[in-house]
């Protein structure tokens, strides 16, 4: 790294110091005679440090499934550099775990930790040897922590905006700094006098291509782990996991669905290192599983989807037959409206409105149209000698009769009383003439049934007959002329029919 930028970030960033015990460590492989033992007496003096460490020398992130009963057998297998590694990367994570640098530590670390699997199982699948991999995993991002202890909320806001912003860290670092948290996470480990093999590999994880030729499979496993960090401790989405397995078959010839395995094993594994760092690691799940999840979500999300359109339809039956319900006591609301209650004929109110749309309708076709009005003759006496009830059946016989003697085209309604009217579209006056007639003699013979005693009833009709040529007569006029008729056939003694036309 160049001075220039080792000693701007010297004069930025303060590093915070290696814990002891990790420095006698280091100290302790770092000399030539170190001896495994040693190395162990030095571990055994902490013992929740030791048994931590056997934890993980049977977790099978490092060795095969064999049962390690002590720590120097551990050491024995492992051999010192591993067990090195995973002693500082306790020592370090839990040191700086206690500093709370206002942003979430704990995500940091499972994050870190999930790097620190995956960097050990990928050098695994693809057979790369780098004993240090497992503590490079770990403190990669070191440079982040770091930066976030020395700058605190001006840096928190850039690492909780970049990603929303479709920046990359590193970009926005240099910008902002002149370094980044790759090149002060060299600098700091540097410091600590960790090896280069560690170093260099953590100052070019974003940028493998960059890194010095010795140290480059290391660094893109660096980045592979990296990305699995992310992958499961932020919402990415399954997108990227595609993007692993590509650059893995690329740069690997790794399979997709070997990945895949991978990337599951890395999540198993990470939970076992961060349950072992103290750390909550439920939230962390293969990813796999994460999927079958989503589907089962998914699923229920469809099922509810299902549901919700069977209720729909359902409801839309419902509302159907609501609605046709609505339209039939509609229809028979419009037909009480116009509706006679005694005799079940046509109202006044409709035989006005009728007969009004019936005359435009022969204006229209240049036809002729008649009208007939009729009254029952000396009604009262009926009601007057048999009752009010008696009446009312002679009434709905001849209603009865009418209905009978027209067509569906003609209208009959009661037109108040015992007066009844009936409106015969297309009918000249010989027809209208002839139908009078045949209504009065059909009239004549009906016999109410009233106390065994039959009585019959008779009827005086007026009819008008207006031709084409006299179209624009108006209704009440045309009603007048047949009313007038109706008179003069009671005037000439009942039970007959007067007629008369208008127009020639
Ligand atoms: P005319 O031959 O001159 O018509 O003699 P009329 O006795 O029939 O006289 P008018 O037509 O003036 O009398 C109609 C009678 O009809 C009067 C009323 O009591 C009776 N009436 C009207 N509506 C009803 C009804 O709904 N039921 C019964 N039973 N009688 C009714
Ligand atoms: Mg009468």
């Amino acid at each position: 790294m160049p001075r220039k930028i080792e000693k701007l970030i010297k004069k930025e960033i303060q590093f915070p110091s290696l814990p002891a015990i990790a420095v006698e460590i280091l100290d302790t492989v770092n000399k030539d005679d170190a001896t495994l033992t040693q190395l162990g007496d030095l571990i055994a003096l902490d013992p929740a440090l030791s048994a931590k460490m056997l934890k993980i020398a049977n977790s099978g992130i490092f060795s095969g499934a064999r049962e390690i009963s002590n720590l120097n057998r551990a050491m024995a297998i492992l051999g010192t550099n591993t067990i090195r590694s995973i002693a500082l990367s306790f020592v370090i994570s839990s040191d700086l775990c206690s500093k709370r640098p206002g942003y979430n530590i704990e995500d940091f670390w499972k994050r870190s930790a999930i790097s620190a699997v995956a960097a050990e199982l990928i050098a695994k699948c693809v057979q790369h040897r780098d004993e240090d991999l497992f503590l490079t995993g770990l403190l990669q991002d070191l440079g982040v922590l770091t930066i976030l202890l020395t700058k605190g909320d001006e840096y928190r806001i850039l690492l909780d905006s970049y990603k929303d912003m479709q920046q990359d860290l590193k970009t926005l670092e240099q910008e902002k700094y002149g370094f980044d948290h790759q090149q002060v996470g060299n600098a700091l480990l540097s410091s600590w006098n960790l090896p280069e093999s560690i170093t260099t590999p953590i100052r070019y994880h974003h940028c493998p291509n960059e890194a010095p030729s010795q140290y480059e499979t290391s660094t893109r496993i660096l980045d592979f782990a990296n990305k699995l960090g992310e992958l499961y401790t932020s919402n990415e989405d399954s997108q990227n996991v595609r993007i692993i397995q590509n650059e893995m078959a690329e740069q690997f010839d790794i399979c997709p669905d070997d990945t895949l395995e991978l990337i599951d094993q890395v999540a198993e594994k990470g939970r076992e290192l961060i349950a072992m760092f103290d750390l909550d690691p439920s939230d962390i799940k293969p990813y796999t599983q994460l999927l079958q999840d989503a589907n089962r979500q998914l699923e229920q999300l469809n099922l509810t989807n299902a549901q919700m359109i069977l209720e729909l339809q359902d409801a839309k039956k419902k509302v159907d037959r609501l609605v046709l319900k609505l339209q039939e006591s509609n229809s028979r609301l419009r037909e009480l409206v116009y509706q006679d209650a005694l005799t079940g004929l046509y109202n006044h109110r409709y035989f006005q409105e009728t007969l009004e749309s019936e005359m435009a309708r022969a204006k229209r076709y240049q036809a002729s149209l008649s009208l007939v009005l009729f009254d029952i003759d000396n009604f009262k006496a009926v009601n007057d000698s048999f009752g009010h009830p008696a009446g009312d059946l002679v009434l709905m016989n001849i209603a009865t009769a009418v209905k009978g003697a027209v067509r569906n085209s003609d209208v009959v309604a009661r037109f108040g009383g015992d007066e009844f009217a009936i409106i015969l579209p297309s009918t000249n006056a010989a027809g209208a003439k002839t139908f009078a007639e045949n209504l009065r003699l059909a009239v004549e013979g009906i016999a109410s049934l009233i106390d065994g005693q039959a009585i019959s009833a008779t009827v005086s009709l007026g009819v008008v007959t207006v031709l084409p040529s006299q179209a624009s007569m108006s209704k009440s006029e045309l009603i007048e002329i047949a009313d007038n008729n109706l008179y003069q056939a009671k005037q000439q003694g009942r039970n007959r029919v007067t007629c008369s036309t208008v127009g020639s």
